[in-house]
């Protein structure tokens, strides 16, 4: 095993995350090291060719920005350009594909037309602005925070009284945000399209105790205060790119396929790379890795439930060390063109242009979980599409610009991770057609 140089931090996992940790540490004159697995650094937020021999490079997992703050942005010097969408989401009325509520934040008129074009109860558009601007009150109390170091609970929740936000701190940290939701809102359909913001990123339901479900809402409503979540010219490649950049620049050294394999005791990182095995020591270790990881790196993998259905079981049950799992399955696309909607009021443009809900009522939301918690695979199974070229066509070669080609990503929801596994075996066939668009 060969010893390499001593550094001021060795920064395990070269993620976002990892890549500008590296960035501030380097430019505060530290020796850095980042050691990345893989060929290329960038984590979940990368690009790729998903395709054979299509120039469309499409974000691999990761798609749009939220919750990267202008402070770092300007101190690191990113070169980044984000786009503002001006459409929310559209939802199609799973009983009627040719009417759905189209959320568009260009024209309040419109949205109002729409509530009530979906039948949702009279009054609902005015509940769902007053649901959205209470929460507001409390994103833009706690934003700005994020940039120091974490506050207390105590003292958080004082912040939040102080700019007048105490009921959405109750709503949104204290009780399972479902509640909330089911109080303010009456429509399934609306309920649905509010309720998909605590579910992408967890499996979980709207009002499990442990509150997994409320850490994904607020999360998804925090960015910059005001929850809008940016389209990244040029995929969120661009973004890790600028960040590796910004870390290559200030002098940090950025190893890729470099595999840790421990972390010991008085900063030694053992690793793999070029076929042998490396030992580098640092002041400090930072993971940028899972926790379950990081426990297997140090040794201390405790004896962890089971995921998926029988974890769900272990939640509900309330035991402490319950590990959650993704449930969402991601799929790229690049169309000829955009499909076409049996609801002839709106362009595919408009639909497209925000998040396009499929199956994801309240009802249908909840009614999937169960399912899966159950094992089996939820049908019809809820899911969203986003679609990143209209905004920013620049991910596509001039040719499939010309061409009109267009790229979908679909969000399959309560697929548990789990199910991955190899030797894990799910069958079914979900219906995910949208009842709304031509075959
Ligand atoms: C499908 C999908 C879509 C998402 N969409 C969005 C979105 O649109 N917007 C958003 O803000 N968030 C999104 N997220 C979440 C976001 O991707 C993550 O929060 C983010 O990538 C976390 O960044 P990170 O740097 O902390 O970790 P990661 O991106 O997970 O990076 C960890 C790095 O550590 C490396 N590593 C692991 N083990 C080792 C080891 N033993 N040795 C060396 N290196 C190791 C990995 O290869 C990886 O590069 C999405 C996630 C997924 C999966």
């Amino acid at each position: 095993m060969s010893s390499n140089k001593e550094f001021d931090a060795i920064i395990v996992g070269g993620g976002h995350n990892g890549l500008a940790a590296a960035a501030y540490l380097a430019k505060a004159g530290r020796e850095v090291l980042v050691l990345e697995k893989l060929e290329h650094p960038g984590g979940a937020a990368v690009s790729a060719h998903a395709f054979d021999g299509v120039d469309a490079r499409l974000s691999r997992y990761s798609y749009l920005v939220s919750l990267l703050p202008k402070q770092v942005i300007d101190d690191l010097g990113l070169r980044i350009t984000l786009a503002r969408r001006r459409y929310s989401s559209y939802t199609p009325d799973p009983a009627d594909g040719s009417r759905a509520l189209l959320v568009d934040n260009g024209d309040e008129a419109a949205t109002a037309a729409s509530f009530a074009a979906v039948g949702a109860p009279d009054g609902e558009f005015r509940a769902f602005t007053a649901f959205y601007a209470a929460c507001r009150q409390l994103t833009e109390a706690l934003w700005p925070t994020m940039t120091s170091p974490l506050l207390p609970r105590s003292e958080a929740r004082s912040l939040a009284t102080r700019a007048g936000a105490a009921e959405a701190w109750e709503a949104m940290i204290e009780h399972p945000i479902g509640h909330a939701i089911t109080r303010e809102l009456g429509s399934d359909l609306v309920r649905g399209v509010v309720l998909t913001d605590a579910l992408i990123g967890t499996f979980a339901r709207a009002d499990d105790e442990d509150l997994q479900q409320n850490i994904c809402f607020l999360y998804h409503l925090f960015g910059g205060g005001t929850g809008d979540w940016d389209v990244p010219v040029g995929g969120m490649g661009a973004v890790s790119g600028e960040l590796e950049r910004a870390a290559r620049d200030a002098g940090a050294t950025i190893l890729t396929s470099a595999d840790v394999t421990a972390v010991r005791p008085g900063g030694v990182v053992d690793y793999r790379h070029g076929g042998q095995d490396h030992s580098s020591s640092a002041r400090w270790v930072l993971s940028n890795v899972a926790p379950a990881v990081l426990d297997r790196l140090r040794s201390r993998l405790r004896d962890l439930p089971a995921t998926g259905a029988a974890a769900a079981g272990a939640a509900a049950a309330g035991n402490p060390n319950h590990r959650r799992e993704g449930a969402q399955v991601k799929v790229n696309l690049l169309l000829k063109r955009l499909p076409r909607l049996l609801d002839g009021s709106v362009s595919p443009e408009a639909a497209f242009g925000g998040t396009f809900h499929i199956n994801e009522t309240w009802s249908q939301l909840d009614a999937a979980y169960g399912t899966a918690a159950a094992g089996s695979v939820p049908s019809p199974l809820p899911c969203e599409i986003y679609c990143h070229s209209l905004t920013d066509p620049s991910i596509l070669s001039p040719e499939l610009q010309a061409a009109g080609a267009q790229t979908l990503t679909v969000f399959g929801l309560h697929v548990p991770d789990g199910w991955s596994r190899p030797g894990t075996t799910r069958t079914g066939a979900p219906n995910c057609r949208p009842p709304s668009w031509h075959p």
